[in-house]
């Protein structure tokens, strides 16, 4: 079995901590470097529901997309849910990992573990100065609702489900899709003179001036909106078979899992009576 200095390496192999953003807050955040890990289990958010399965299971290191302290912390008191998970996890002996940007611009990185589960062709990133977000080709064209479909399909059920912004019979080429909050890459989707953008947390005036645009420029730019859990946990399956070819190739005995537990934080959501479609 590897000692947890040794997987951590390996990780840090195939996201470099060093290409995080200066805001971000990845790397360990708790565990014994000489432990020795048998059992991994890969999430996305280091939620207390997550904490308690990575328990349940007897893994010995937990690797998460969002960090747990974002903004660093003076206190892991177990009065607060934060350090009641690092508690928890410590008294077990999970270890807590985080990779969050320094995986959105790795290669593979979240964006491609997102447009494989839609199922498309990759032909580049969105934002080739970091290698965040990518532009994928239709191997046929397809309408925007045909592609919703495509994403309500492919992409884990939420209680979100999928948002669209744009005529449904629009007829896509070529998409740009970003795991997470993409509300920030309208610049580079526009300059990219793609036909649809998916992505999650898209805001009411960032999305209305997209829409409002587009019928005075380049065309009309669908907008497919889904939860940002849903986007992002695609990386979880990629990352454990990333680990899983890793442990192979060293002859390491880990078992690597993927949490299945829907941790988007909306819960669900009512059609209003009357609603149009
Ligand atoms: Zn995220």
């Amino acid at each position: 079995m590897p000692r947890l200095s040794e997987v951590i390496a390996a990780l840090d192999a195939l996201w470099p901590p060093e290409r995080a953003e200066s805001w971000d807050a990845v790397g360990t955040v708790c565990g014994d470097p000489d432990a020795e890990v048998g059992r991994v289990l890969f999430a996305v958010d280091p939620v207390q529901e997550i904490a308690d399965e990575a328990i349940a299971l007897g893994a010995d290191l937990l690797v998460t997309h969002h960090p747990l302290y974002l903004r660093g912390t003076t206190t892991v008191a177990a009065g607060h849910f934060k350090g009641r998970v690092v508690h928890d996890l410590i008294k077990h002996d999970v270890a807590l990992h985080v990779a969050h940007t320094n995986a959105d611009t790795a290669d593979p990185g979240v964006s491609d573990a997102l447009a494989g589960a839609l199922d498309l062709r990759v032909t580049g990133p969105l934002v080739p100065e970091n290698n965040l977000g990518r532009i994928c080709e239709l191997d046929h064209p397809e309408t925007l609702a045909e592609f919703a479909a495509r994403a309500a399909k492919r992409l884990p059920a939420t209680a979100q489900g999928i948002r669209v912004a744009g005529d449904p019979d629009m007829i896509l080429r070529r998409v740009a899709v970003s795991g997470g909050s993409g509300d920030s890459l309208f610049d580079a989707v526009r300059a990219a003179g793609v036909d649809a953008f998916l992505t999650a947390d898209l805001r009411h005036h960032p999305v209305s001036e997209a829409t409002q645009r587009a019928t005075r420029s380049a065309g009309p730019l669908g907008l497919v909106d889904a939860a940002h859990w849903a986007t992002e946990w695609p990386w979880c399956e990629q990352a454990a078979a990333q680990l899983d070819e890793i442990s192979d190739r060293h002859g390491w005995d880990l078992r690597v899992h993927v949490s299945k537990t829907v941790t988007d934080p909306w819960s669900f959501h009512h059609t209003s009576p009357g609603a149009p479609n």
